[in-house]
This record gives C-alpha cells, sequence and structure tokens, in this order.
C-alpha cells in the first residue's frame, strides 16, 4: 500500500506540499488513523472553501469546508491559527453569494 495522502489522526486528506494536518496538527506520515471510506461519503451541506493565512510563516491557503472552517493549524509550520480572525468575513461574503 503506497504511503497515505490522508492525516494518520484525523483522517483528513493532505496536500502534498502539507507537513501537517490542517485540522489537528498531526505532522503527515505520523499517526495510526485508517480511514474508513464509508465515512467519507457523508457530507454537510455544500462545500465552502475558506480562506487561510499562518501569522507565524506567512502561509497563504485555501480549504475546503462543509459549513464551517474546521481548519486549525498551517499546514507548513503546524502552527495553530487564529481561525476567527482568519475567515468570518470572507465566509459570510461567501455565503451571500451562494445563496442568489
Ligand atoms: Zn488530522
Ligand atoms: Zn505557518
Amino acid at each position: 500500500m503506497k504511503k497515505s495522502d490522508r492525516c494518520g489522526n484525523c483522517g483528513a486528506h493532505l496536500s502534498k506540499e502539507h507537513q501537517f494536518c490542517i485540522y489537528c496538527g498531526t505532522k503527515a506520515g505520523e499517526g495510526a488513523f485508517e480511514f474508513n471510506p464509508e465515512e467519507g461519503q457523508i457530507l454537510y451541506g455544500p462545500p465552502v472553501i475558506f480562506d487561510c493565512k499562518c501569522e507565524k510563516c506567512g502561509k497563504f491557503w485555501t480549504s475546503l469546508g462543509f459549513g464551517i472552517n474546521r481548519t486549525k493549524y498551517c499546514p507548513v509550520c503546524g502552527s495553530e491559527i487564529d481561525k476567527t480572525k482568519v475567515s468570518l468575513e470572507e465566509f459570510k461574503k461567501r455565503k451571500d453569494e451562494d445563496n442568489i
């Protein structure tokens, strides 16, 4: 089996460039999570794109979420991000656009 592209702790999908899980901060390749494909099928509402920025290293990235932004950690340096600062306004704006 090839190396998983999912977080070893929570099962979230990790981009190739990501060194840390953006949801739980686990380092890529660590942890013992086993992905259950059936659980991956459950979606809550339409996906929303969130803009995220790390205050520490300046990394900027977007994250797909379902209703809420679950992103908590920088994928590059693993620092916890301030998500209320990050995307609340952008989230509201995009939600309004979605409702048209
Ligand atoms: Zn994770
Ligand atoms: Zn960072």
